[in-house]
């Protein structure tokens, strides 16, 4: 594989966050994550975190410029110079077209689960403050008896959250699979994370 720019997609709670840290450890390349940069300002109190909070509490995007110009100045740091995951970004055909004018993407992996299991795994996502580490009471990986009280839900998780969120992810981004034509390879998401890496893996001609 010469080039490493490679855009993971799927439901919420598809484990898009998990496989980009496999991915990235094993080609060395940073993961970028949206969502992250933007619960990282929410966070640190910044002008865009105070901007943007009431939005992602509610499940809906965050207007596409503003979106857009938060990943450019990210990738545009020394180490994404030899590439970089993608996780959550493009989400719209607006948001799609601008990174296009800036970077190619060379690869696109979706990872499908159904709305059912999206929903039954976010409602039990919990996220330990201290280290970062993600957990789920329901699938895994699970927290043990003594790091399960110091766990927080994210605030987004909240049902009504993930219906909406889910919403636009099949009316604003799916349709970027059209867009991205060949480029797009589906993998199964209801599997073992290391069934869902092997897949992934073999789509993108790498070894895991
Ligand atoms: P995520 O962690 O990817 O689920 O993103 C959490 C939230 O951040 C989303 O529900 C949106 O409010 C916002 N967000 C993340 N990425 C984008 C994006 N590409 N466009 C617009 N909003 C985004």
């Amino acid at each position: 594989m010469d080039k490493k720019i490679i855009c993971l997609f799927g439901p919420q709670g598809s484990g898009k966050g998990t496989q980009a840290k496999i991915l990235t450890d094993r080609l060395n390349i940073p993961h970028i994550s949206t969502g992250d940069l933007f619960r990282i300002a929410i966070e640190s109190k910044t002008d865009l975190g105070q901007q943007v909070e009431s939005i992602l509490k509610s499940g809906e995007l965050v207007p596409d410029q503003l979106t857009f110009d938060l990943l450019k100045e990210r990738i545009s740091q020394n180490d994404c110079a030899g590439g970089f995951v993608l996780d959550g970004f493009p989400r719209t055909l607006n948001q799609a077209r601008l990174l296009d004018q800036y970077v190619e993407i060379n690869h696109i992996v979706v990872i499908d689960i159904s709305d059912k299991e999206s929903l039954k795994r976010l409602t039990n996502r919990r996220y330990h403050v201290k280290t970062g580490e993600i957990y789920n009471l329901y699938t895994s990986p699970k927290p043990s008896k003594e790091i399960e009280p110091e766990l927080v839900q994210r605030a987004d998780d909240t049902e009504e959250a993930i219906k909406t969120r889910l919403q636009t992810y099949h009316s604003e981004t799916e349709p970027l699979f059209v867009y991205y034509k060949e480029k797009v390879m589906h993998v199964n998401g209801e599997q073992s994370i290391d069934k869902v890496a092997q897949d992934i893996a073999k789509s993108l001609n790498i070894s895991i």
